[in-house]
């Protein structure tokens, strides 16, 4: 699906930066440390590619990339340890408006590490999605790091926490970029979104 034909395009701090909504964009979120560099690297087939969102300065920017017909928007990882208020002040301002306003925006994939499960931020950022009536689906990162009971543990508690967020998919998809799990299932979930 994007092999080849992905590219960065733009990191974007306010809304007038944003792109023309000309074509529809689907969007990775999660904590830092998530993994959401390596999966967007792996579903893209380009090592270093979402690299970028993780430098100094580019972690309070939307980052856009051009994916074949799509965008493939990069929200930086969210707890800022040592930001200061405003600073996160105005990037959760720039966060609700983009959610709220963006008309081509899809789906948001929310990113939770198997062996942690949702955490409160997790939560506020899921309460944002269904406040902005944006549809999200849950990517469990890392499942090569839990086996059998650990793991379906980690789903079962995870599942639940869904059950009330009105926006939310149901089913979670089980991903490790290290492994190759999942990875073919989620561009086929991204290709059949129009
Ligand atoms: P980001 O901050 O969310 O972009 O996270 P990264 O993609 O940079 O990954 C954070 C750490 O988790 C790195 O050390 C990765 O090597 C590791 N990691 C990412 N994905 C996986 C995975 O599927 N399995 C394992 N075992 N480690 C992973």
């Amino acid at each position: 699906l994007f092999a080849g034909e992905t590219d960065f395009l733009k990191g974007v701090v306010a809304m007038d930066g944003l792109p023309p909504a000309d074509r529809i964009e689907v969007c990775f979120a999660g904590r830092s440390n998530v993994g959401k560099s390596s999966l967007i690297n792996a579903l893209t087939g380009r090592k270093g590619l979402a690299r970028a969102s993780n430098t100094p300065g580019r972690t309070q920017e939307i980052n856009y990339f051009t994916a074949g017909d799509l965008y493939v928007v990069d929200l930086p990882g969210y707890g800022f340890a040592n930001a200061p208020l405003p600073v996160v002040e105005k990037w959760q301002r720039l966060l609700k408006n983009y959610l709220r306003g963006r008309q081509t925006l899809r789906r948001v994939f929310v990113l939770i590490d198997a062996r942690h499960g949702a955490k409160a931020v997790d939560d506020e950022i899921m309460s944002l999605l269904d406040s902005a009536a944006v549809t999200f689906q849950v990517v469990m990162t890392k499942v090569d790091k839990l086996r059998g009971d650990a793991l379906q543990q980690s789903l079962d508690k995870t599942r639940a926490a869904l059950v009330k967020h009105p926006a939310a998919f149901p089913e979670l998809i089980l991903t490790s970029s290290e492994k190759g799990d999942g990875i073919e299932t989620l561009r086929a979930i991204i290709a059949g979104i129009d």
